[in-house]
């Protein structure tokens, strides 16, 4: 497969490409939180919830620390934030933290259009597990697909029961599959998180994650590497060397090799962590972003491959 004409001499269609072509200008996440907890926290399905879970996150911790100021101070300060490096910046509205349509759906949906009322918000980013998805809440995000830009983000982290035993996800794949056709059924964008580093997986668990995953139609991913975040389960079984962080280099060519795997119109929203040093134990090399995004920038282009050349709608191509 030729390789695609990504905008900035990228070799993968980025957030940025896709909120250029999308609004034609910057578009930038704002997190938020807004306070809702998680069925795998809650006692639903569980209370201890992903064993790498802190605060309601996968990344670094909660937003604001914990506390839930009014959602228009959230927005407002996120804007400011933006705007002072971009002066033009519009913003999506991102339902960060803890499991975002676990509430009733009057809640949701008055704080969903509540946050699309704020000045410069042009589209809306719900992150949830796909097992809170129930048929009316999945009525309302039909709605809101069809008036702004909306994105489900819907963590799976791998396709592999047997880990997500192991760090207590509480849904199996199958969940996750069912629920993406369902809210893609219905015409709403999907963006899948996946976790590279998972205790016990290998590279080609990892690989045949992105494979799976790129098969089924949805629009954007979010790549991840584990952290080892204090105060989470994962940080005893870290201490006793049970939990090897993954190296750079090895993070690195499995993402590179896992972009290769892709559809080429499959927005990658994100290649790696983001979050506050103080609470990350390991690996400290993720903490260096720019190093990170640059090194598999300059793999991809070392290796001339590109997002989706071992691509093959229905037959993937082996790494
Ligand atoms: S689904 Fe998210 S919020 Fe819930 S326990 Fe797992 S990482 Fe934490």
């Amino acid at each position: 497969m030729d390789r695609p004409a990504y905008a900035g001499n990228k070799r993968y269609y980025s957030l940025y490409e896709a909120m250029m072509g999308r609004f034609g200008r910057r578009v930038m996440k704002a997190g938020i939180d807004v306070g809702f907890t998680c069925p795998n926290l809650d006692g639903t399905c569980g209370t201890q919830g992903c064993a790498f879970c802190r605060n309601g996150s996968s990344g670094y911790g909660a937003l604001y620390g914990g506390n839930h100021p009014p959602l228009a101070e959230q927005l407002a300060v996120q804007r400011e934030r933006i705007r002072q490096k971009w002066p033009d910046a519009g913003l999506i509205a991102y339902f960060q933290a803890h499991t975002n349509t676990y509430g009733s759906p009057e809640t949701l949906k008055q704080l969903y259009c509540e946050a699309l009322e704020q000045e410069g918000v042009c589209g809306l980013s719900i992150a949830t597990r796909p097992d809170a998805l129930p048929e009316p809440v999945l009525e309302i995000l039909a709605d809101l697909s069809r008036q702004t830009y909306l994105t489900v983000e819907l963590g799976l982290q791998t396709i592999h029961d047997e880990t997500a035993r192991r760090f207590g996800r509480g849904y199996d794949t199958l969940c996750f599959v069912r629920a993406a056709a369902r809210l893609k059924e219905r015409g709403i964008r999907v963006c899948v998180h996946l976790i590279n580093g998972l205790p016990g997986e290998s590279r080609e668990q990892m690989l045949a994650s992105a494979r799976m995953v790129s098969e089924l139609g949805l629009d954007g991913i979010k790549i991840h590497l584990l952290h080892i975040l204090k105060g989470t389960r994962l940080e005893a079984d870290y201490r006793t060397g049970q939990v090897v962080p993954m190296s750079k280099e090895s993070y690195i060519d499995t993402v590179v090799r896992q972009i290769e795997l892709l559809p080429p119109d499959m927005v990658v929203e994100r290649l790696t962590g983001d979050g506050m040093r103080e609470h990350l134990l390991a690996p400290l090399w993720s903490l260096d972003k720019i190093a990170v995004l640059g090194g598999i920038d300059r793999e991809l282009a070392f290796r001339d491959t590109w997002q989706g050349k071992r691509y093959a709608a229905g037959s993937q191509g082996q790494p």
